[in-house]
């Protein structure tokens, strides 16, 4: 997913680098419309619903030959085997490339529809988080590193703390893999979007969505696919890809420690 954002640990000059990347998936990321009304997660239910980013119809970056959507889905095939290995229950949104929609359509709507179908989803699994895996890319090819989208402070204050401890957790096992830690990135809607108490609701639909039904969602880029160090050291091989699934599990795993 292409994004931008910063909580003041991004650097400026990476900041504004990141910024140029937006413009496709803007949409994917910013859809928005009011979240869905579900009972709230446990969080101590060691449950967790990963989501592959994209889908077949809903298609994310390209470059070296390798698809977005298609690296996505085996990293988390990766991170759900280490998690069950370990005890926890964890659940794809799609185990396939197709979308989870019964209906699925490349409109906006259907994207929508998409995007809703996958907090949906991690609502009725009575999730206690939901971790949402993407590769990033930068339209000036210059970006290199791994981030996580988290939920601001707005709200509901435990989906943001718990989504920023989820967050670096993460990111400090990627970190150890060698992949460069950019940080967490925090973005308030631009469209308006408000929560329940008027304040400024999230930027990124899914993390919207969840905040609004009392679920953490966090969207973690691995690594920018365009780029060819990261994608060398970090995404070329199946070995590679198991990696940054089971590196995502220990990060999950010590979240509920
Ligand atoms: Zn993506």
């Amino acid at each position: 997913m292409k994004t931008t954002g910063f909580d003041g640990t991004i650097k400026m000059k990476t900041i504004r680098r990141i910024a140029a990347a937006l413009a496709v998936l803007t949409v994917f990321a910013a859809l928005s419309v009011s979240g869905c009304m579900a009972k709230k997660a446990d969080a101590k239910s060691r449950i967790i619903v990963l989501d592959p980013g994209h889908d077949a119809l809903h298609t994310g970056c390209r470059y070296h030959g390798a698809t977005e959507e298609e690296l996505a889905l085996k990293i988390a095939k990766y991170c759900k085997n280490a998690l069950e290995r370990e005890g926890f229950t964890a659940y794809l949104t799609r185990e396939k490339a197709d979308c989870i929609d019964a209906l699925p359509d490349t409109t906006v709507e259907g994207l929508r529809r998409c995007l809703e179908a996958r907090v949906d989803y991690a609502v009725s699994k009575n999730a206690a988080v939901m971790v949402s895996l993407h590769l990033n890319a930068d339209e000036q090819h210059g970006s290199s590193g791994a981030m996580v989208m988290v939920p601001n402070a707005s709200y509901d204050r435990m989906v943001y703390l718990k989504g920023r401890n989820l967050a670096r957790s993460i990111l400090s096992e990627l970190e150890a893999l060698g992949i460069q830690n950019q940080g967490l990135v925090e973005r308030e809607s631009t469209e308006g979007y408000q929560n329940p108490d008027g304040s400024t609701a999230d930027y990124y639909k899914i993390i919207r969505d969840g905040k609004a039904a009392g679920l953490p969602v966090v969207i973690v880029e691995h690594a920018f696919l365009d780029s060819r160090s990261d994608y060398e050291a970090f995404l070329n091989t199946e070995e590679k890809l198991r990696a940054l699934g089971e590196a995502d599990a220990r990060g999950i795993m010590a979240y509920f420690k």
